[in-house]
Formats: C-alpha cells, sequence, structure tokens
C-alpha cells in the first residue's frame, strides 16, 4: 500500500449522512462517533470498498464504546452476521479486512489527536453544545494527524468466517449445544467454556 495515508480525502456530504444514521443507532451525537465514522470512511477509501456493506468485509473493533457503534452503523458489519469481532483492547482502533482480496488495514486514534481538535475548537470558540462545529472540526483534522494507520495481515478460521456453522457441538457437562468450534476438550470431551473455567469466561 506504500504510504497509505498520503491521499485520502473524505467527503464532507458523506460523512454528514453517516452522523444521521449514527444518531439513530447509537443514541447520540458525541466525538466517539465522529472518529469512529472517519475511521470507516478512511478505511473504504484505503481498501477501495466501493460500497458499504461489503459482504466481503469483516472488520474487528477494540473497544466497547462510542466508536464502534459508529464502525457498526458506516460498515454494517454485526457480531450476530460474523462479520464484526471484538478484541476487548479497551483502545479507540479498528481492523478493516477485506475477504475478497485478503487485505487488512487497522486504524487507530493518534493519542494527541483530541488535544489537537480541542485546541481548534478554542481557537474558533466553538461551543461544546454545537454538534456540527465540532463535527466539521473533527472531520478537518487531517487522516494523517488523526489516525495511525497500518497495513496489517489478518487469518481468519473457517469457523470465523459468516455462513452456516461449520459444527456443533454438545456440551459434555451442561448439555448445551456449542457452535463454531468454540468448545475445549477434557478428558477427550466436549466442554463450554463456561463449565470449564466458570460463569462470564
Ligand atoms: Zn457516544
Ligand atoms: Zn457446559
Amino acid at each position: 500500500m506504500g504510504d497509505i495515508t498520503k491521499k485520502i480525502e473524505l467527503s464532507y456530504d458523506e460523512f454528514l449522512a453517516e452522523v444521521k444514521k449514527a444518531k439513530k443507532f447509537h443514541g447520540h451525537i458525541c466525538g466517539g462517533i465522529f472518529t469512529g465514522i472517519k475511521v470507516a470512511l478512511a478505511a473504504k477509501k484505503i481498501l477501495n470498498i466501493k460500497k458499504y456493506p461489503d459482504r466481503d468485509l469483516i472488520v474487528i473493533t477494540e473497544i466497547d464504546r462510542c466508536l464502534t457503534d459508529a464502525v457498526m452503523s458506516v460498515t454494517g458489519c454485526r457480531l450476530g452476521r460474523k462479520t464484526l469481532k471484538f478484541n476487548d483492547y479497551g483502545k479507540f482502533g479498528a481492523t478493516f479486512c477485506s475477504l475478497a482480496d485478503g487485505r487488512a488495514v487497522r486504524i487507530a486514534v493518534r493519542p494527541d489527536a483530541m488535544d489537537r481538535i480541542q485546541k481548534e475548537i478554542e481557537k474558533k470558540n466553538i461551543d461544546e453544545h454545537d454538534k456540527e462545529s465540532y463535527g466539521l472540526a473533527v472531520f478537518c483534522l487531517p487522516v494523517k494527524q488523526h489516525f495511525i494507520i497500518t497495513k496489517t495481515e489478518v487469518n481468519f478460521s473457517e469457523y470465523d468466517l459468516p455462513g452456516r456453522p461449520k459444527v456443533i457441538k454438545p456440551c459434555s457437562m451442561c448439555g448445551e449445544n456449542i457452535f463454531d468450534g468454540r468448545h475445549e476438550t477434557k478428558n477427550g470431551l466436549a466442554c463450554c467454556r463456561p463449565c470449564l473455567n466458570g460463569p462470564g469466561r
């Protein structure tokens, strides 16, 4: 991909349309929503995705906060369709993986990006409650200053891909079915993780 951040120009009209959509999905408008939308639109450019939703796209998000909802809203990727994965790293980042050509890009928010936006807001005397101007300030920060963008590689197991379940095993302890190879094996018997490790794990 060379210098992948070089020529990323996003459309403000597209950004605004996504803000409208994301407001419905997430329940409010906030900095994380603006940022997540920008992340998803940048990924679209970098991976040459024509249109969201793209059936050959899997997104891995890294935080259970606003940014992830924005990425879901823009891309249409969903946990329930196996097109969204969640790595609980507590970081404002997401990896976009094109199953069609195997390319993947991770986009994360630079640690100093929030300060830059804040300074811009103060400089222009923008009221924090003026969401439109706030959104514009987030949008206008150049992609290179806003994000760390890295080309990466992700290999999904057949169990992680969308489609019908490849394997279903009953747990030898509780009897409930375990899908998609998520069972553990103890003494040669299939076990679900909560039976083996305790509830919630
Ligand atoms: Zn929010
Ligand atoms: Zn069990």
